[in-house]
């Protein structure tokens, strides 16, 4: 068990090493924009630990299909939870099978769409592309 913490903590250690860069809110805004246009919805990441690809919309998709979302990490996410961006889909993976936040495993700052601190908050990438 330790073992797996340890590997878990390594992997952890290497994907916030590859994610580091540094981005103003200004710089974000605009790239998200320039990508997906003004509608956040639509704004899509990808999990720095497992490369799923996720929107708001597309979490709402998925459920359109099966009537529900399971994320490992929050169990069953209700279409209530993704209209009021809980959980965050730019720093929580929602993968039925990942269950990696961005920020960690305690969060020393908390930032929405609304007030984003992206100098000091980790979110995933952008995702180009999103499959549902
Ligand atoms: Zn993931």
């Amino acid at each position: 068990m330790l073992i797996l913490v340890y590997a878990r903590m390594l992997i952890s250690m290497q994907v916030r090493k590859d994610m580091e860069q540094e981005i103003s809110k200004e710089d974000f805004y605009k790239q998200g924009e320039e990508l997906f246009g003004k509608d956040f919805k639509n704004w899509a990441f990808c999990c720095s630990s497992c490369g799923f690809k996720q929107s708001q919309a597309s979490i709402v998709e998925i459920m359109r299909k099966d009537g529900f979302h399971l994320s490992k990490r929050y169990g069953k996410i209700t279409l209530a939870n993704i209209q009021e961006l809980k959980p965050r889909i730019e720093s929580e993976c929602l993968a039925p099978e990942c269950d990696y936040a961005a920020y960690g495993l305690i969060p020393s700052t908390f930032c929405t769409y609304g007030g984003m601190q992206v100098g000091n908050s980790f979110v995933f990438k952008f995702a180009v592309e999103v499959k549902s």
